[in-house]
């Protein structure tokens, strides 16, 4: 049985006396990975060293982006290693944000998750399609393809520290979320490809669904057979929205069991 994960992308939202307040609300819910979903919170990066300090939860505190150079003359950028001495061990990777707003190729995907890799850092690599892809019917092709181009590469040992988040273009910060059929047909897919790819770490390896998931649809979203956890944007912005999803994925993993 594969651990559900559920992770909190702010983005670039928050101000910081507003992400502390939300960390002590969740240090004061009693969390706990042995018993529910493992946790991720994905913060601009400028709190994280201030939010592991706050923190007494179970929860970890992931970066939602890096540079995949050691260091050097990169100005504004962020090296694995520089995260790594704050404490910070999980990277987001392809979100579909950066592949559109900031330009970020396939290329530049793989050097980040072999840098992540590098500095055994965990990864959540995002994939979705756009509405016209879709419209077009050609998903799942499109799906198979972005997901291959960035860890083909890997070996099993290594893709076992890859969790991928499938997450539709056309769903993400909209209010559409795809259809419990929709989810089930793509995550189905994918399971399979990474069967067929990776034989021992395929049927290990997390996929979450991200694009619009909520306190109120998570629970049928985490039911599916091969959705292993979310990745929440705007409704990981409010600590009690935030929770009920930690919550549904617990109930869900606990019927599961
Ligand atoms: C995201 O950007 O990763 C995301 C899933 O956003 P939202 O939940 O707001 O659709």
């Amino acid at each position: 049985m594969r651990k559900k994960i559920v992770a909190a992308n702010w983005k670039m939202n928050l101000l910081q006396h507003e992400a502390a307040t939300f960390m002590t609300s969740l240090s004061e819910s009693s969390l706990s990975s042995s018993t529910g979903p493992d946790v991720v919170v994905f913060p601009p990066s400028i709190y994280i060293e201030n939010l592991i300090t706050l923190n007494t939860a179970d929860v970890r505190f992931g970066a939602q982006n890096a540079y995949f150079k050691e260091s050097g003359a990169y100005t504004g950028e962020i090296s694995f290693g520089q995260l790594k001495s704050i404490g910070c061990s999980v990277i987001l990777v392809g979100h579909s944000e950066r592949r559109t707003e900031f330009s970020e190729s396939p290329s530049v995907i793989k050097k980040k998750i072999d840098a992540a890799l590098g500095n055994d850092f965990d990864c959540i690599l995002c994939i979705g399609e756009s509405l016209s892809i879709r419209e077009m019917g050609a998903h799942l092709e499109f799906l198979k393809n972005q997901l291959l181009e960035s860890i083909e590469h890997l070996n099993e040992n290594q893709v076992a520290k890859i969790s991928i988040a499938y997450e539709p273009i056309w769903a993400i910060g909209t209010g559409l979320t795809a259809t419990v059929h929709q989810v089930n047909e793509v995550h189905d897919f994918l399971r399979s490809t990474l069967i067929d790819k990776f034989p021992e770490a395929g049927n290990n390896v997390r996929i979450l669904y991200g694009g619009s998931c909520n306190e109120e649809n998570a629970n049928e979203l985490f039911a599916c057979l091969n959705v292993d956890g979310g990745l929440i944007g705007g409704a990981s912005l409010d600590v009690n929205k935030f929770l009920k999803i930690i919550h549904a994925a617990n109930e869900v993993s606990r019927i599961e069991h």
